[in-house]
């Protein structure tokens, strides 16, 4: 283990690890990032794409604590009730806009659908065929009590679908989390039917925050983001592969705004995601720390609202948002 553990340090002073999205030999260390148990996690950026990846990977072991602490929250929802229905709402008005070319009985597949909210969110603006794939665990169990989805537990590549026979996919913050993000984009447009559509939304390594924040980014959330591509090289690659972009989003309320609050949090405490964790229930981080430092941290992001919400729009109108949600449609012809 530990001579594994030094080949892999060894590897991260070489030039030639390759581009974990175009696959390109030129890639440079670029610092080191920190997770929530104090983990560092040595960053990589390609030369050619801009990509921006943990090298080395996260071990299996890494991963598996890093999903099993709390990450899909503690109880029978993610989040307080509040919050889960400011989340129901946006992805009920995210319903609304990804639904209007498409016909009744359209097929929709959600890539990590988690606990299929966005699906449940279709099913209440029209009858559509609805797919969701999720990995087996607490968002998967919650998903699968909505008897209007079929519900597929793995991964994409181990679940068998019918090429060109969805009408919509949507992977939601999920493709940050892919380790093979190329790979994925082949499978889908392989998936999606011509004239079929494609809608990403992920977490924008060119923005602003990225600028302001560096590795306290909230966004950078290792070691489950593993990898950050710029929408400008997921654009290329889709636009290569016979899509069109139909639309680049920069202004998500839902993603973005809490990204300033917990970014700056993040700088100033030092101990990732602190108030988020506890927004999620999660109580076996930090445990020992009171009640005081909890409302602390809440009245900062409270008085750092106002100015964090006009940020996102700034930076929306720049095309530097925290997240991105892009749109693409697929050629009628290939
Ligand atoms: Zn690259």
């Amino acid at each position: 283990m530990i001579e594994s553990e030094q080949t892999m340090q060894t590897n991260t002073s070489t030039p030639e690890v390759p581009c974990l999205f175009c696959a390109k030999p030129r890639t440079l260390p670029r610092g080191r990032t920190s997770g929530e148990d104090g983990t560092l996690y040595p960053l990589r950026i390609c030369e050619a794409c801009g990509t921006v990846f943990l090298w080395p990977s996260p071990s299996a072991e890494q991963l598996r604590t890093a999903y099993a602490t709390g990450y899909y929250g503690e109880g029978a929802t993610k989040f307080g009730r509040w919050i889960e229905r400011l989340r129901d709402a946006f992805a009920t008005l995210r319903a609304r806009q990804l639904r209007r070319p498409l016909a009744e009985g359209a097929c929709i597949l959600d890539i990590g659908c988690g606990d299929g909210r966005l699906l449940r969110s279709f099913q209440n603006t029209g009858r559509y065929e609805l797919h969701g794939i999720e990995l087996p665990g607490p968002a998967a169990e919650r998903a699968a009590k909505i008897p209007a989805i079929h519900l597929h537990l793995g991964t994409l590549e181990a679940t068998e679908l019918p090429p060109a026979s969805f009408d919509l996919i949507t992977l939601v913050h999920v493709f940050e989390h892919l380790p093979r993000p190329r790979e994925t984009l082949d499978q889908l447009t392989r998936l999606v039917r011509p004239g079929g559509r494609l809608f990403l939304a992920f977490p924008n390594i060119r923005s602003w925050q990225v600028r302001v924040f560096g590795e306290d980014w909230f966004h950078l959330d290792p070691p489950r983001h593993l990898n950050l591509v710029p929408p400008q090289a997921v654009t290329a690659y889709l636009q290569s592969r016979g899509f069109r972009l139909l639309a680049a989003r920069h202004l998500c309320l839902e993603q973005n705004t809490y990204g300033w609050l917990q970014s700056a949090l993040n700088r100033a405490d030092h101990h990732r995601n602190f108030l988020y964790e506890r927004l999620k229930r999660n109580r076996s981080y930090l445990p020992d720390r009171g009640a005081a430092i909890v409302l602390a941290h809440a009245a900062l992001a409270g008085l750092m609202l106002g100015p964090a919400l006009l940020l996102d729009l700034a930076s929306a109108g720049a095309g530097a948002g925290a997240t991105v949600e892009l749109l693409f449609e697929r050629s009628a012809t290939t």
